[in-house]
């Protein structure tokens, strides 16, 4: 079955087919791909050899390395930080966090921004844990292009974990515009965050941000990682006082008046409502791996609903293979070889996976082109506006 008009009237691939579609490319990366690669050779770019940036954004050395590898061996995102005020900011964040438990007037202490990928589900069971007097509302926020397993692993973490639980499933109409102008106004990647992840960002942040004020939650906390808060947002604290950057996308023109309130608007709001927003992860400091653990040894998830492959929203496979027929790579290389440089990701389950998307790209052939396809149509976006063919 190629197509359903289930979720909020948006036709897309059937949500089995899409859980399918993550799950095979998880399960090729680790024991299909290398054999297949040989073979393939002539359709990949030459990527670094250290981290994985490909040729096409940075020039390689005689020994096929990068001048960011080969000038830059410390880890960046941990070196953004200054020790001394690292842990002045973890003691911070833990007596705020111990403070907060049962001291709102209202009936939660914290709204929990939970996306269904393993770090905020890391991050709600350790709050659980650590904060147990901590009332909290957990929230995710769809944008109607989420992955399956991301949504049943949100609804299966808040009941086991005994949290209350909302899904705030914005409007499609609102979502459709704002991806439509991004997809269609594509440039180069640079090396930052991708401008899609920052709008889904954008999305549940200010949507969260919105919910806490409104319910008189004195805190927002976010699943994002030291690496994601370092290049979004250029430390490891969210500018919550501020307007969030809109990265120069005209988002209030684009949204209709019924929806704008979805883009948190501090002025709006008396100081005592604006939440402050904590990433606990990023001052835990965690690397992938570690999170995979603790969150396979707790049994929070199965080992096949972990992988952000999986749980990653559908949209992006639009945008990557969209990038990588206009520019010759995606800012997914450069988001992962900053993970893989700063030694945080297994660069061998990476390096296939971005392989894989790139061959699906060049190629045409794969279930995930046909998926971005298909995503591309949803949104009113012919694929040849975009460099593919329709
Ligand atoms: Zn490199």
């Amino acid at each position: 079955m190629l197509a359903e008009q289930g979720r909020g009237g948006v036709p897309q691939q059937s949500s089995e087919t899409v859980l399918r579609m993550k799950q095979q490319l998880d399960r090729r990366a680790r024991f299909v791909w290398p054999l297949i690669r040989p073979l393939v050779r002539g359709k990949l770019a030459k990527r670094c050899a250290r981290c994985s940036l490909p040729e096409a954004f940075t020039k390689l050395d005689a020994q096929g390395i990068c001048g960011e590898c080969a000038t830059h061996h410390a880890k960046r995102a941990q070196e953004a930080v200054d020790p001394v005020a690292e842990a002045k900011l973890a003691r911070e964040t833990d007596e705020a966090l111990r403070a907060a438990q049962g001291a709102a007037k209202g009936p939660y202490d914290a709204v929990l921004l939970l996306s269904g990928g393993k770090d905020s589900i890391y991050l709600i069971h350790r709050i659980r844990k650590e904060y147990p007097d901590l009332r909290i509302l957990s929230l995710l926020v769809d944008n109607n292009y989420m992955s399956p397993v991301a949504l049943r692993n949100a609804e299966l973490a808040a009941a086991q974990l005994d949290v209350e639980h909302v899904t705030i499933r914005l409007r499609p109409s609102f979502v459709h515009a704002v991806f439509r102008y991004v997809l269609t106004r594509l440039e180069r990647p640079k090396d930052d965050y991708p401008l899609y992840a920052l709008l889904t960002g954008h999305m549940a942040f200010d949507t969260g941000r919105g919910l806490a004020a409104r319910v008189g939650a004195p805190l927002l906390l976010t699943g994002l990682s030291r690496v994601q808060n370092v290049t979004a947002f250029g430390g490891l604290e969210l500018p919550d006082q501020l307007q969030a950057s809109r990265s120069g996308i005209p988002l209030d023109a684009l949204t209709p008046s019924a929806d704008r309130h979805h883009w948190f608007e501090p002025s709006q709001w008396p100081a005592d409502r604006i939440p402050r927003v904590i990433s606990p992860i990023a001052i835990w400091n965690l690397s992938e791996i570690e999170i995979t653990e603790a969150v396979l040894k707790a049994g929070l998830l199965p080992a096949s609903h972990v992988s952000p492959v999986v749980t990653s929203d559908v949209i992006y496979a639009t945008f990557l293979i969209a990038e990588i027929n206009q520019f010759g790579y995606s800012s997914v290389d450069l988001q992962w070889a900053h993970r893989i440089r700063a030694g945080i990701v297994e660069r061998s389950y990476w390096i296939n996976i971005l392989q894989m998307m790139e061959y699906s790209a060049r190629t045409g052939r794969t279930p995930w082109f046909k998926n971005a396809l298909a995503t591309a149509w949803s949104l009113g976006v012919n694929p040849r506006e975009i460099g593919l063919p329709a």
